[in-house]
């Protein structure tokens, strides 16, 4: 069947795990493919001889050149706009999609509304969340984005869906001028990622993206004070008639918000009459874990399955069979009456200090590489909590000066080796640190990959080393 893209020069800008299936798909919809790809290692060699054997075009070693009478660009997310491609793109009035903009104009008539979740973090949690609330519901659903199963995949596959559950990315609302969700959440907004969207003000633009064209409700942060704010993103967008703001906050909610009272999550926002009644969703103990962010995470989550007219228990049985990833406020074990708490996912300073904040006395084990981070803040907001610190990888000379400035009575073990070995030592002196009832937490507010792989890698050493110490 002859589609839009029948004929079509499109270039696809990536290869990788959304431009390898973009390009098939593309391909398959009888558009005239080439594939530009900066780098020209193996792996890109193999995906470029599996897309050629199809009929591809694959340039490899050149993803800056616009290939002559290319009519759309459909770029991997990460993808600097500054990029000389879509500067000649844009001089040749070539429109650039995402691999979400793509899976959006894919979608077919009838198919599944969006709701959508993005964040500085806590979207993988959030989305998890969110489709185990749906399912809990009984509708055919799916936790797709960044996790689980692909957007093109949802669309374009055989299998039906009610509604979806999708996570969103800032870099992928840059590049999805056309979305429309049902309803959006924006969890948060802390700096992040400013190299690639040139400013704060950018990036929230970016975004807000996700509240365009929204039909039934805008989610937003009340209690999030960094500015812009979540609500300042709702009251920019342009939404449809009736689509409503509503709040989420771990206090209690005024009209139109969701919030906690007594120990219970409580929706004020989808109920009738709501400056009267509320309605209550669930035990905050049926959060897992049930640390303040992620009760935030919960709100987010039940304010969206509300929105689209979910019961109250399918909301408490949904939160009560989720299980968040690893690494993730992972409880490792108990030793000696001491806690092991395994958030190597806190790869940032917004996520450490959401971890920070959900134990009362900590010994912290930190550093790695800063990505230009600043500590100040985060150390000075934690210095009463902190029993002891624990400072391992490259940059954790900035963690120990910001210590000596705001928490220079908490003693600080500095490690300096970075083999195989320095996880064990580091859970070693943490052990000798802790006193019982303490928590000895990894939220490392790094990446890993100065001495890890990847941050799995980094928390399964931690587990390991933990799983020593008891035996
Ligand atoms: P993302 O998909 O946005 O990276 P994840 O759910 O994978 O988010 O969580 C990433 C990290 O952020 C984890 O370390 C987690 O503890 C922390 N985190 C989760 N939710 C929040 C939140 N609402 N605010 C701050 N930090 C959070």
């Amino acid at each position: 069947m002859p589609s839009e893209f029948t004929g079509k020069h499109v270039t696809v800008a990536g290869l990788g795990v959304s431009g390898v299936p973009a390009a098939k798909v593309l391909h398959g919809l009888g558009a005239h493919v080439t594939v530009v790809n900066d780098g020209d290692d193996e792996r890109a060699r193999t995906q470029a001889a599996e897309l050629e054997a199809l009929g591809v075009t694959v340039r490899l070693g050149d993803g800056d050149t616009l290939p002559e009478g290319t009519e759309l660009i459909v770029t991997a997310p990460g993808w600097k706009p500054t990029k000389p491609l879509f500067t000649a793109a844009g001089q040749a009035g070539v429109p650039v999609w995402g691999d979400v903009e793509l899976a959006w104009r894919l979608r077919g008539p009838d198919a599944a509304p969006w709701l959508a979740v993005t964040g500085t973090n806590g979207k993988t949690t959030t989305v998890q969340m969110l489709a185990s609330i749906l399912k809990a519901a009984g509708l055919r659903t799916a936790a797709v984005g960044n996790i689980g199963v692909s957007l093109l995949d949802a669309v374009t596959g055989d299998t039906e869906y009610d509604v979806l559950a999708v996570e969103l990315s800032s870099y992928q609302l840059h590049w999805a001028p056309s979305l429309r969700a049902h309803s959006a959440a924006v969890l948060n907004l802390a700096p992040d990622h400013l190299d690639w969207h040139g400013s704060m003000e950018a990036y929230a633009a970016d975004k807000g993206r996700i509240y365009e064209g929204n039909r039934v409700a805008c989610v937003y942060n009340v209690d999030a004070t960094d500015k812009p704010s979540t609500e300042d993103l709702v009251r920019a967008a342009d939404v449809e008639e009736g689509c409503r703001a509503v709040g989420f906050t771990l206090g209690t909610p005024g009209p139109s918000q969701l919030g906690v009272v007594e120990g219970l999550l409580v929706d004020r926002a989808f109920v009738e009459d709501r400056q009267k009644n509320a309605q209550e969703l669930a035990e905050v103990s049926d959060v897992n874990p049930p640390a303040p962010h992620n009760i935030a995470n919960a709100l987010a989550a039940a304010g969206l399955a509300r929105a689209f007219g979910v019961s109250a228990a399918a909301v408490r049985d949904g939160l009560r069979a989720f299980t968040p990833d690893a690494h993730r406020i992972a409880h490792v074990a108990d030793v000696d009456g001491v806690a092991y708490v395994d958030d190597s996912k806190a790869t940032n300073t917004h996520a450490t200090e959401a971890s920070l904040a959900a134990y009362e006395s900590i010994v912290w084990i930190a550093g790695g590489l800063a990505k230009g981070a600043t500590f100040d803040e985060l150390v000075a907001g934690a210095a009463k909590r902190l029993r002891g610190a624990v400072l391992i990888g490259a940059d954790r000379a900035l963690i120990r000066e910001a210590l000596a400035r705001h928490a220079p009575e908490v003693p600080v073990v500095d490690l300096d080796r970075t083999d195989t070995g320095a996880m064990l030592q580091a859970v070693q002196e943490a052990r000798r640190l802790a006193r019982p009832g303490d928590t000895v937490l990894l939220a490392p507010a790094c990446a890993s990959m100065d001495m890890f792989t990847n941050y799995n890698q980094r928390g399964d050493a931690f587990a390991q080393a933990v799983r020593e110490l008891g035996a």
